[in-house]
C-alpha cells in the first residue's frame, strides 16, 4: 500500500516480528523505497517464509541497508537479486566482505541439502510435497556481493528522494551497526532508527557500541530482553570446568558455533585457559571453512578492533592463533577429525545447528556419554540446536534418530547480543524519548517482556509489531 501523502513513511515489518531470525523491514516515503536487512528466515517452522514473494517487487526496491553479515540479516539478498533488484547494497567494509562470504556458503549448503534431501528421498522412495529446490545459488550470491557499496560510521549519505542514511558502530559483530533514516525536509522530516542486533559494552575484540542519540522512531532488537547474562569473567571459569571434566572422562567437547566472532572468542578464551595453564593441552579443531575465511577478513579492518586487540595484532600474538590450533579446511580434513583417539575440541558451525559439518560431529559424539555439547550461542525455536538444548532425549540428524547422551552444557555469557539492562543502557543514549518504538527480533513472549520494560523504565510508547504488518509513521500517533 502506498503512503497517503507526499510526506508519509510507512514501515513494514516483513520478518523478525514476533520471531528472532528474517530480518526484514521496508521503508516508505514519498517515491523511495528502501529496504533495511534481507535476512533469511532460520526458525525450521518458518522457512517458507523465505520462498514468499517479497512485499514489493524487488525491481521497485531503490536500495537495501544492511546492518551486520548475519544471516539472518543478509541471507536472503541473493534472492531478492534474482528477483530483479538492481539497486545499491549500503553497508560497513567488514560486513560487505563477511557478508559475500556467508551468502556464498548459504547457497553452497541450500544446494548441498537439496541434493542430499534428493538421494534420501530416492534411497527411502518417497515423493518430496514440494519441487526440491536451492533457494539460490552461488551464481546469485555473487551477483548480490556485486551491489555493495561501502559506508563508515558517523557520515550520512543520501538516498533516492528525500532520504540520508548513517550508521552507527552496534558493537555486535565486526562491522555491525545501527542505522538511522532520515525522510523528508523542515518540520515534516522524520527519523527512524533501525537498532539491527544490539552488542555489549567491554568485550574482548570489537568496539564497544556508540549508540545515536536521537530518532523520532526506533525498531529495537529483543532478543534477550528478559534475560541476564553471565559475567564475563566467569566464562573462562565455565569453560575451564567443561573441558577439564570432559577430557577426565575420555570425550569430545563439541562446540556448535557461529563463524563470526563467537568462533573467533571461542578460541580466545581457550588460548587464555591454555597459557594460564587452566587446561590439559589438547587438539583444537575449528572446522569451519566460513570461520576461516572471516579469521582473514578480521585482519583487513584493524580500525573496527577495539584497541587491546589492535595491540595484540601489533605485537604479532593473535589471539586466534593458539598452539594445538588444526583448521580442518577440507571435507578430508573434516572427516580425519574422527580418527583421533583422546579428547579433543571440535568447534564447527552451524551455530544452531542447522546445517554444515557440525551434524556430523553431532552424529558421532551426542550419543556418547563421555563427551559433551557445549552451546555458547542462541538458539532459536524449531532449530535442532535449540530442541537439544531444550533436553530432546531423541534427535534426527541426517537420516538418523539418536539418542542423546553426551552432557549437554550451555554459556550464556559468549553471547553477542545485550541483555536486558545492556539493551536498556542503549536506550538511554538517546536524549529524548521517540514517539514511537517497535520492540522486534524477539521471541513473542520476550518482545512483550521487553515492550513492558521500555514503558516502565524508560516512559516509552512500544509496540510489538506482527509479520506483515504495516504501519504509517506519523499516521499511529492518532490512533
Ligand atoms: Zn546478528
Amino acid at each position: 500500500m502506498a503512503p497517503s501523502s507526499q510526506n508519509a513513511m510507512r514501515l513494514s515489518f516483513i520478518g523478525a516480528a514476533k520471531s528472532v531470525t528474517g530480518s526484514r523491514f521496508l521503508l516508505e516515503a514519498g517515491a523511495s523505497h528502501v529496504l533495511v536487512d534481507c535476512g533469511l528466515s532460520q526458525e525450521r517452522d518458518m522457512a517458507s517464509r523465505n520462498w514468499q514473494p517479497f512485499p514489493l517487487p524487488p525491481d521497485r526496491i531503490d536500495d537495501v541497508l544492511l546492518t551486520h553479515a548475519h544471516l539472518d540479516h543478509c541471507g536472503l539478498l541473493p534472492r531478492l537479486v534474482r528477483e530483479g533488484f538492481r539497486g545499491r547494497v549500503f553497508a560497513t567494509g567488514p560486513t560487505a566482505e563477511i557478508a559475500r562470504i556467508v551468502m556464498l556458503d548459504s547457497a553452497r549448503l541450500q544446494v548441498e541439502d537439496v541434493e542430499q534431501k534428493k538421494a534420501r528421498h530416492e534411497k527411502e522412495n518417497r515423493a518430496s510435497p514440494h519441487p526440491l529446490l536451492p533457494l539460490y545459488t552461488e551464481k546469485d550470491a555473487e551477483a548480490a556481493a556485486a551491489l555493495f557499496q561501502v559506508v563508515t560510521f558517523g557520515k550520512p549519505f543520501p538516498l533516492k528522494g528525500d532520504m540520508e542514511a548513517e550508521f552507527f558502530e552496534a558493537g555486535h559483530i565486526m562491522g555491525s551497526a545501527s542505522i538511522r533514516v532520515r525522510a523528508g525536509r523542515g518540520a515534516a522530516a522524520r527519523t527512524v532508527l533501525f537498532s539491527g542486533d544490539i552488542g555489549r559494552w567491554d568485550r574482548p575484540i570489537i568496539n564497544d557500541p556508540a549508540p545515536c542519540d536521537q530518532a523520532d522512531y526506533v525498531l529495537m532488537e529483543s532478543t534477550y530482553g528478559d534475560s541476564l547474562h553471565d559475567k564475563d569473567e566467569e566464562i573462562g571459569g565455565i569453560l575451564e570446568k567443561i573441558v577439564t571434566s570432559t577430557v577426565r572422562a575420555g570425550g569430545n567437547i563439541v562446540i556448535p558455533s557461529f563463524a563470526i566472532e563467537r568462533s573467533q572468542e571461542v578460541l580466545y578464551y581457550l588460548n587464555t585457559l591454555l597459557r594460564e595453564n587452566r587446561i590439559p593441552h589438547l587438539l583444537v579443531f575449528l572446522d569451519s571453512p566460513m570461520a576461516t575465511k572471516v579469521t582473514d577478513v578480521f585482519g583487513h579492518w584493524p580500525e573496527y578492533f577495539d584497541a587491546e586487540m589492535a595491540r595484540l595484532i601489533r605485537e604479532n600474538r593473535s589471539p586466534f592463533d593458539l598452539p594445538g590450533l588444526v583448521m580442518a579446511r577440507s571435507v578430508d580434513d573434516s572427516k580425519a577429525i574422527n580418527r583421533i583417539n583422546g579428547s579433543a575440541v571440535i568447534v564447527a558451525g552451524a551455530g544452531m545447528c542447522t546445517g554444515g559439518r557440525i551434524k556430523h560431529h553431532l552424529v558421532r559424539n551426542i550419543a556418547r556419554a563421555e563427551s559433551t555439547i557445549l552451546f555458547v550461542g542462541y538458539q532459536a525455536e524449531g532449530t535442532l540446536g535449540r530442541a537439544i538444548v531444550d533436553g530432546a532425549k531423541q534427535v534426527r540428524i541426517l537420516g538418523q534418530t539418536l539418542t542423546v547422551k553426551a552432557r549437554v552444557a550451555r554459556i550464556e555469557g559468549f553471547s553477542a547480543h545485550a541483555d536486558r539492562d545492556e539493551l536498556l543502557r542503549w536506550a538511554s543514549c538517546l536524549k529524548t524519548r521517540p514517539r514511537q518504538a517497535f520492540v522486534i527480533h524477539g521471541e513473542p513472549q520476550v518482545a512483550e517482556h521487553f515492550r513492558s520494560t521500555l514503558e516502565q523504565k524508560m516512559q516509552w510508547s512500544a509496540m510489538v509489531p506482527s509479520p506483515g504488518q504495516s504501519v504509517e509513521l506519523d499516521g499511529i500517533l492518532s490512533t
